[in-house]
């Protein structure tokens, strides 16, 4: 990717995305070569100064001035259910102080090496990702994501970081209806953060699900079989899939299939929340 020239850089991977306030239209690899010069950094924290004063964060939550450039205050910050003990496959969340395999992944492993999320799925992350969803309160997924970008940094060694960031892809008529692709979103915040090039093409979903929280376990995965597929090729390319929920990975392990049966060298998955395993809670 390093070979392209920006402009096959952004028609591949960026076409409408920003990075940097000065450079526009810029891919996260390309546009960090721009945004580590004196003097756009300097210009780039004047105007997010600037923005910040004209129009002050406020906290989604409690309605308190936001923690920097946040739209969370830092009490709430703290009082988030952050995900700490859990699965270090699948990221469910175990009992206190338990950090290895859950029952599913000794059984059988996915076919992702991975799955980091930064909260569990419990009040009131599970309300401010309904509002983010359904109610089309954007700002509310970009503070989020923002978040968990900041904890995938602190689990992922460098070298492990992916090529690309693949949002989980909903269905055209889905998008119609709710006028965005919240892994999209998410995938852009996580994009700026760690500078991986988001791809959003390469994969689409071919049928529109029944909302999977519905289903039993069991019929999840058997409602996920062809839904997915990929587009183009992604042989080699090391892939995280991005996503606001995971439930029970049934949509992350079809989706992780068809990339690495598209020859993808590595596929781990990366959301917002972990829902906890029905069993354990
Ligand atoms: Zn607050
Ligand atoms: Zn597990």
């Amino acid at each position: 990717m390093t070979g392209q020239s920006l402009t096959q850089c952004l028609d591949k991977y960026y076409p409408k995305r920003r990075h940097c306030l000065l450079h526009r239209n810029h891919c996260p690899r390309h546009t960090r070569l721009i945004k580590d010069s004196d003097e756009c950094t300097f210009l780039n924290n004047w105007l997010t100064d600037l923005l910040n004063n004209l129009f002050p964060r406020v906290c989604v939550l409690c309605d308190a001035p936001g923690h920097r450039h946040l739209d969370l205050c830092k009490e709430c910050i703290a009082d988030l259910p952050w995900l700490k003990d859990c699965c270090v496959i699948c990221a469910v969340p175990l009992p206190l102080n338990q950090r290895n395999l859950c029952g599913q992944c000794l059984v059988k492993e996915p076919s992702f090496s991975r799955c980091i999320s930064a909260f569990e799925y419990r009040y009131p992350v599970d309300r401010l990702i309904i509002k983010f969803k359904f109610s089309q309160q954007l700002i509310i997924g970009k503070v989020l994501a923002y978040l968990a970008a900041g904890i995938i940094q602190q689990q992922t060694d460098e070298n492990d970081l992916p090529d690309l960031l693949i949002p989980v892809p909903i269905h055209p008529k889905r998008l119609r209806q709710r006028g965005f692709n919240q892994a999209l979103e998410i995938a852009d915040v996580i994009s700026e953060f760690l500078a991986i090039p988001v791809d959003y093409q390469s994969c689409s979903r071919l049928i529109n699900t029944a909302t999977q929280k519905s289903l039993p376990a069991k019929q999840r995965h058997s409602n996920l079989k062809g839904v997915f597929s990929v587009n183009r090729s992604i042989a080699n390319q090391s892939i995280a899939i991005i996503d606001d929920v995971m439930t029970t990975g049934a949509t992350a392990e079809a989706l992780s299939r068809c990339m690495v049966k598209a020859g993808a060298r590595k596929v781990q998955v990366w959301t917002i929340a972990r829902t906890p395993d029905p069993l354990i809670s």
